[in-house]
């Protein structure tokens, strides 16, 4: 039952975006259940409302994934947050959605063999019905991710889209509406 899989996936991250992020929370992701080169991008609508949740392998954002253990690798995890603290930037709404970014968060999560950058935000836009597509920047920014698995959740229905790196728009119809 693949897509009840994929439903259950995209409510529980829609649950928990509504409490917010915590460190029970990330202490429970699993990062070696990640794939280097694919990031996952969860969206979950509720009226004016959409949250946002990025998860992106170290190895496709800075190239590694450990702690920062030198200048270099300290310099390219701040260059790499302060990228994702404006994480609408990377993944834009069309301008006719009138949309408003607030609560961004992102942090490099560190476990034994494996990293994670973990971003989450909110947009409120005063014509969700309008927000039925995203521009990506993403891939310009960190050439080495590969793709993206958008999972969206709304007043539409839901959609699992796979993006690729040479997209630079994906269509959300099928998930976010008016
Ligand atoms: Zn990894």
């Amino acid at each position: 039952m693949k897509i009840s899989r994929k439903v259950s996936i995209v409510l529980a991250a829609a649950s928990a975006l509504a409490f917010g992020p915590t460190s029970l929370q990330a202490s429970e992701r699993n990062l070696d259940a990640h794939e280097h080169g694919v990031s996952t991008l969860r969206l979950a609508q509720e009226g004016k409302v959409l949250q946002f949740e990025l998860e992106a392998p170290g190895d496709d954002i800075v190239g590694f994934e450990h702690a920062a253990e030198n200048d270099a690798q300290k310099s390219a995890v701040t260059n790499a947050l302060s990228q994702l603290q404006k994480p609408e930037t990377l993944f834009v709404l069309p301008d006719d959605a009138n949309c408003t970014a607030s609560d961004q968060h992102a942090e490099f999560e560190t476990e034994e063999d494996h990293a994670e950058f973990h971003v989450t935000w909110t947009m409120t836009c005063e014509n969700p019905a309008s927000a039925t597509s995203l521009a990506i920047q993403f891939f310009g920014i960190f050439q080495r991710a590969e793709e993206i698995e958008v999972e969206a959740i709304g007043n539409a229905g839901q959609a699992a889209i796979e993006v690729e790196k040479d997209q630079t728009s994906v269509d959300l119809s099928q998930a976010i509406g008016g």
